[in-house]
């Protein structure tokens, strides 16, 4: 037991540093100028792409540029603002809900303990989690629908809960590089592993991802959800080292 976590361990220590080389860049993509303008973007990004709600931002921003002000909005008007993003009649209540609690409790500051950014409306662990990690640069893994499907292929997690998978991923990384490995795995899973359609021939982590659906691993190729646990039972896989410069070789040709 105890040696097949330090080998998921290790195997997570791997993605991180294959993923930060692959991604040396990696930023949230919900434009923002400030933390109430990221807290209120993520807000909105529930059930929605960032590419969405970057488009009705502006002209929120635009109308209600601080805390102060959107606490004071009429909430069918920020209705009109967000329709887009779906559920909006939920986010604009808690958008409006959110500035007045930032303005009566935290003097108009966003806090920065997770303990009081979960209290705000609309605002559950992911979210707290985005507002630390990138505006405050404090330890936070926010965990999406990519980051936890990603972690299950991988076979980091065997588990669905959002709050559970960021526990088990925070126990096995360094908490200063919790929230970039959130956002590479992100971006790994927007651009290669995809949910439906996982491009595992060209994706940088294939030799030590124990759902790959290359058929070159014997057991492999059917199912995601198969290959992840019965990967995850033979855990001792052929030299990584060695799969890992094959696969980087077969990306560069
Ligand atoms: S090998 Fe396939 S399933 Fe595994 S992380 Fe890469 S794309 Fe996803």
């Amino acid at each position: 037991m105890a040696a097949k976590k330090t080998e998921i361990a290790k195997r997570a220590t791997d993605v991180l540093a294959l993923l930060k080389r692959e991604y040396p860049v990696a930023i949230c993509e919900l434009t923002h100028e400030s933390a109430f303008q990221l807290l209120a973007a993520t807000i909105l990004s529930a059930q929605c792409t960032d590419v969405r709600v970057n488009m009705v931002t502006p002209a929120l921003f635009d109308a209600y540029p601080t805390p102060a002000k959107l606490a004071a909005a009429d909430v069918s008007h920020v209705e009109q603002l967000v329709r887009s993003t779906g559920f909006y009649q939920t986010k604009a209540k808690n958008l409006v809900g959110m500035a007045n609690q930032v303005m009566s409790r935290f003097g108009g500051e966003v806090p920065r303990e997770i303990e009081d950014l979960i209290t705000l409306p609309g605002v559950g662990r992911k979210t707290a989690n985005v507002l630390r990690s990138v505006v405050f640069d404090l330890p936070g893994l926010p965990v999406d629908t990519h980051v936890g499907r990603l972690s299950r292929r991988l076979g980091l997690t065997k588990l669905e809960d959002p709050v559970k998978v960021e526990y088990e991923l925070n126990a096995m990384l360094p908490p200063p590089e919790w929230g970039q490995f959130s956002l590479r795995l992100i971006l790994h899973g927007r651009r290669v592993c995809d949910a439906r359609k996982p491009r595992c021939e060209e994706c940088l982590l294939e030799a030590l991802c124990p759902s790959s659906m290359l058929p070159t691993k014997k057991g492999v190729g059917k199912s995601v959800k198969k290959s992840v646990k019965k990967s995850v039972k033979k855990s001792a896989k052929p030299s990584v080292k060695k799969r890992v410069k094959k696969s980087a070789k077969k990306r560069a040709k």
